[in-house]
């Protein structure tokens, strides 16, 4: 972009500030600039205002501050501005939901949506978004239906369970599970039980937002089946086991299986409430992830009264909270007033119909759900990071890439103590520390979220689709040209 550099100077002090000051351009000429180079169509008059407006504000206070000492180089030509103003929308036009490429090596990433779907999950959806779809018409006989429904058969199947229900999340399954079976009575929870997950879920909050009183029994490190049974009392509404999914208690420890809580259960006619967490559907599924999740298979098998898991962690479908078990308490949750508050739309519920249609085939769910395809041998990721570390090592401004054995993470809450072998890129840019790096590759399209590590970015191969690593060699060729730039232009 050409513009006239009559306004560029040394910042000075004195009389050479305020005739500096003088010389910046008003917030409507920079804004005119701004339209002039096509911006109004992108972004609107009021967001061009603001740009310019901080533009000036920010060139004013750097005239300010800088000009005793005389540091520094302004530009206050209505060019050089534009240019700082149209650099802050790029910025700005960033701040959206795009897609970007995973090197983090962390599987279900929180930050970066947890689970990609199946092609056939994306599939349903795109084919009811933009239509209509029957979410609560019976197709068959043409009757008002219940949503739930449509995914209840494939979750009965799928875990052995007498009835299933799907709400918003898996916190959510949990609150409502327990608003339902244990409103204003006591729940009993293991002290060695008591999780936050990452996102200010925390065990003992939703327990009391839902409006029940937390019974906490135990040790930290060991609980006793019979600790429970002492606690029960004509208060008790509900037992609760928690998969404490993102940490692991060690050494002197003990807990109650769910086999042994719902002996108690039954004794005492208190139902028992799993939450999974993560939640493998079956028990090979389960036993497919490293460190062997818990899964909704054994627990119904078990007699746990409700189980509840996130349908966007193991199970690779859309942001949901799955509830299975005993049809009669199901239905008590179904009945709750909250459930309408908490209820999927026709997205999310497409969705999971076409992700569990995958898992009703296990070498299929195998074969096409990501979080489990990102499971596949440790070798053939090897050869993926040589490949892609041959490409790197021929950019300019590559100054070293080497490939190197890194650990993966399932994330996601689930399994974090738990790493899976992976191959990474480890990558130096000529001119840039690794945060500049990293910032660089964040800001390409597609943006490539990378880890850093002494002076290195790195780009684990676990959680890069196959077919993302040509844009991969993209980006990394642009924001090493965005370095020999920076050096070239002083
Ligand atoms: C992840 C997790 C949750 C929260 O699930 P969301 O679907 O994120 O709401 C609750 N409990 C356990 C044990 C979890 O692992």
């Amino acid at each position: 972009m050409k513009h006239e550099n009559n306004g560029k100077d040394v910042c000075a002090g004195g009389d050479a500030r305020s005739e500096m000051l003088r010389a910046l351009p008003s917030v409507d000429a920079l804004a005119g600039e701004l339209v002039e180079r096509g911006w109004e169509k992108r972004v609107g008059r009021g967001v061009i205002v603001d740009a310019a407006r901080k533009a000036v504000e920010a060139e004013r206070a750097r005239i300010v501050q800088n000009g005793a000492g005389g540091a520094g180089v302004c530009d206050v030509s209505r060019g050089g501005l534009a240019d700082a103003a149209e650099a802050a929308l790029d910025r700005a036009a960033l701040r959206k939901l795009v897609r970007v490429i995973n090197a983090t090596g962390i599987l279900l990433h929180t930050g970066l949506g947890r689970a990609p779907m199946a092609d056939a999950a994306v599939r349903a959806v795109t084919e009811i978004a933009g239509r209509y779809a029957p979410v609560e018409l019976d197709l068959v006989s043409g009757k008002r239906g219940r949503r739930e429904q449509l995914v209840v058969e494939s979750l009965r199947r799928l875990t052995g369970a007498e009835s299933a229900t799907v709400v918003n999340n898996n916190a959510a399954a949990l609150m409502l599970c327990v608003a339902a079976l244990a409103d204003g009575r006591e729940v009993i929870v293991s002290r060695g039980e008591l999780v936050e997950i990452g996102g200010s879920f925390r065990l003992p909050s939703v327990i009391e937002a839902a409006g029940a009183v937390m019974r906490e029994v135990g040790t930290t490190n060991r609980t006793r089946a019979s600790d429970f049974a002492d606690a029960i009392n004509e208060k008790t509404g509900a037992i609760l086991k928690v998969h404490a999914s993102n940490y692991r208690i060690e050494g002197f420890t003990a807990e109650a299986s769910i086999e042994e809580l719902v002996e108690i259960g039954e004794q005492h006619d208190v139902p028992v409430l799993h939450d999974i967490g993560s939640g493998a559907l079956t028990r090979r599924m389960g036993r497919a992830v490293p460190g062997e999740e818990p899964d909704a298979e054994s627990s119904v098998r078990a007699g746990a009264d409700l189980t509840f898991f996130s349908g966007d962690k193991l199970l690779g479908g859309p942001q949901c909270g799955i509830v299975v078990g005993k049809s009669q308490q199901v239905a008590r949750v179904m009945k709750h007033p909250l459930m309408r508050a908490l209820r999927v739309d026709k997205l999310r519920l497409g969705a999971l119909a076409a992700t569990l249609d995958v898992h009703m085939d296990h070498e299929r769910a195998m074969r096409e759900i990501p979080a489990m395809l990102m499971l596949a041998p440790v070798e053939d990721l090897r050869a993926r990071a040589e490949a892609l570390c041959a490409k790197l090592s021929e950019i300019q401004g590559v100054e070293l890439a080497e490939v190197r054995a890194s650990e993966a993470h399932v994330g996601g809450g689930s399994t974090p103590a738990r790493v899976v072998e992976s191959f990474a890129v480890a990558l130096r840019l000529a001119g840039a520390s690794e945060s500049e790096s990293q910032e660089q590759l964040r800001w390409q399209k597609p943006g490539v979220i990378a880890r850093a590590n002494e002076g290195m970015v790195l780009l684990d191969l676990r959680s890069v689709f196959a077919d993302e690593e040509a844009e991969v060699v993209e980006a990394v060729r642009h924001a090493a040209a965005h370095f020999a730039g920076r050096r070239g232009g002083g």
